[in-house]
């Protein structure tokens, strides 16, 4: 498969290519060449199979001419033999027209662990191959950053140091990071915000005296493998429906649009998919993008969703390249002018390409809260806030008749309600235990570098520790 930049000037790369470069050198995201296609008869005969087995079908087209069948599949029965839950993500009947898609039964009890378990496997697969090494550096300001380092912990020829901001993560995300013992992670709390550690890491990538002696690997969602990997619960749980005789609609809470877009590629796959309805709190550029085509970037107002409090989604730019005719070249010249402004319109082609299968719908904390005690007083689930503005938005898409009773509408279950204790238990009374799994969290001894603010104590650190990298 032949990867290219949604700005047209960066070389096409195979996929061993894109998941070791994160970011295109043009700037851009990349995407496939075309979209791989999967018959009615193809889609059929994939139910009933087990999460690995699905995982490697979905994803066996992507990765063709990088790893062979029987790497993909070894690779995928590591991954997805040791969640949580023998169904990796399992789907739960909420009442007749609404069903949640847990995706938290991974080690850091969120979604991204299910794409970023496989992203571990595949950095030291290919790094090996090429006898490189690897320091992937980031920052976080909660799930990110946790489970990156699941992830990467004790694999080859990788290494990881994660930032974030001294005393502004919650203790439970904290320790999900600083209590993983592995030589080759390291936790820094840094002195400043997230936008300031954020800052420090996009500086090293341009600090020749870092890039220089080291080759640096980012983890964020812009990551294509991340995506692909995220496609696979869609015919998973699709499949279970009734697809493909019978067609299901999704609502996702989004932030960086990665988990909505990995929707959009399996509806391009030909997976029959009624509808994709974006879910966002009051940070809400996709909602006025998607219903007025209005993309401008403003403050970011702090909620009780703060995986989805953003001010840009990166990955939008992939649909509004697919949407906009593929155009390369003009799709650079809009991001460009909307890097300069922080604002910009969609065009024509691109509203009206996005409109055929995504609708956006916001939620307040209000909503999200009631969404909450609606889940907990009519189908007796704790929900954590996450989940709560996709259910909130799924509920007024069957409501409102956006989408028919007859279609199913499955939520995005993207957290587990032990993450986010206070809010929840404000919102239903309870207050929701840590799963026995990770149940000795809060008896386990932290390892992590207190370091000041300043950006060049940070590149020190990275460059001294580098060796074991
Ligand atoms: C990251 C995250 C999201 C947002 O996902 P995107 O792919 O960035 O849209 C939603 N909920 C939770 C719990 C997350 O951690």
């Amino acid at each position: 498969m032949e990867y290219i930049s949604t700005r047209g000037s960066a070389p096409r790369l195979d996929f061993e290519g894109v998941t070791l470069a994160g970011l295109a050198a043009d700037g851009g995201l990349y995407l496939p060449g075309d979209w791989p296609r999967f018959s009615e008869a193809e889609i059929r005969a994939l139910r009933g199979k087990p999460y690995p087995e699905l995982a490697a079908t979905i994803m066996r087209p992507f990765v063709k001419g990088s790893l062979t069948d029987d790497e993909l599949d070894a690779m995928c029965a590591a991954v997805y033999g040791h969640f949580g839950h023998a169904a990796v993500t399992p789907l739960v009947q909420l009442n007749e027209q609404h069903w949640l898609l847990e995706l938290f039964h991974g080690p850091t009890l969120a979604f991204k662990d299910v794409a970023l378990q496989m992203l571990g496997h595949l950095f030291e697969t290919f790094l090996a191959r090429r006898d490189q090494k690897m320091m992937i550096v980031g920052a976080t300001s909660g799930d990110t950053g946790s489970a990156a380092i699941n992830a990467v912990a004790n694999r080859d020829n990788v290494a990881i140091v994660m930032l974030h901001p001294k005393g502004r993560v919650s203790d439970v995300q904290r320790r999900q990071m600083t209590t993983v013992r592995a030589a080759n992670v390291y936790n820094l709390a840094i002195d400043g915000s997230f936008d300031d550690a954020q800052a420090h890491v996009k500086r090293m990538f341009r600090d020749e005296d870092v890039t220089g002696t080291l080759k640096l690997g980012a983890v964020n969602s812009i990551n294509w493998a991340r995506l692909m990997a995220q496609v696979v619960y869609y015919f998973y749980s699709a499949l279970q429906l009734g697809s493909p005789e019978r067609k299901v609609a999704y609502s996702v809470p989004t932030g960086n649009f990665g988990d909505v877009f990995a929707g959009y590629v399996a509806a391009q796959m030909g997976l029959p998919i009624e509808r994709l309805i974006v879910a966002t709190n009051v940070n809400d550029i996709l909602h006025r993008a998607l219903s007025d085509g209005d993309y401008s970037a403003g403050g970011v107002t702090p909620t009780i969703t703060p995986s989805m409090d953003i001010q840009v989604s990166s990955n939008f730019e992939r649909l509004l390249f697919d949407c906009g005719g593929r155009n390369g070249p003009a799709l650079a010249g809009q991001m460009e002018a909307f890097e300069a402004s922080k604002a910009m319109r969609l065009t024509n082609e691109q509203a009206r390409g996005a409109s055929a299968l995504f609708t956006s719908i916001r939620a307040d904390q209000d909503d999200t809260a009631r969404a909450l005690a609606w889940a907990y007083r009519e189908t007796a689930q704790v929900i954590d806030p996450h989940t709560g503005v996709g259910l909130h938005a799924g509920i007024e898409a069957g409501k409102t008749g956006l989408v028919g009773q007859d279609v199913p509408i499955v939520t995005l279950a993207t957290a587990h309600p032990a993450k986010f204790p206070d809010a929840v238990e404000r919102a239903v009374g309870v207050r929701p235990a840590l799963p026995q799994r990770v149940g000795d969290l809060f008896g386990r001894e932290e390892h992590f570098s207190e370091i000041s603010g300043e950006y060049e104590s940070v590149r020190d650190f990275v460059l001294q520790n580098a060796v074991s990298a």
